[in-house]
């Protein structure tokens, strides 16, 4: 697949405030916001500011990071109370996982009923 230049997606754009989103967290490592075509009544994404295309790109010593944004997760989805019922994290991959955004993103996806396998 052809990923756009590192750092040059839209998710680079809204990380640099160049166009709006709606944030929810904010750190010194990763930010959410809500997805802009939500799939669940809370559809928010976590990104890393390190401008890592795809999981698959990742590098061993990205090893903090990738945790880092997992607690994040964790922490979005309690102060948007997911965590009382529950919710989803899905990490696509590349032309076969639908990955459309090439900036490594954690979906976080709760409020309804969630069903797998997921097709
Ligand atoms: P992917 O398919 O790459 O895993 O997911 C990309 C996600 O980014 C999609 O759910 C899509 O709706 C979301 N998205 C694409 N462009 C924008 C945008 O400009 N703003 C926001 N907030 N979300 C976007």
């Amino acid at each position: 697949q052809s990923a756009a230049p590192t750092g040059d997606t839209i998710f680079g754009k809204i990380l640099r405030k160049e166009i709006p989103a709606k944030f929810v967290y904010e750190d010194e490592q990763c930010v959410a916001f809500h997805d802009v075509n939500p799939q669940a009544p809370t559809h928010i994404l976590v990104i890393p500011r390190k401008p890592i295309a795809q999981l698959s790109k990742a590098e061993d010593s990205d090893e903090q990071l990738l945790g880092h944004l997992l607690i994040a997760a964790r922490k979005v989805a309690h102060s948007q109370g997911l965590d009382k019922a529950g919710f989803r994290l899905v990490i696509n991959d590349g032309k076969n996982g639908a990955q459309s955004v090439y900036h490594l993103h954690i979906h976080i996806l709760g409020g309804r009923q969630m069903h797998w396998p997921p097709g």
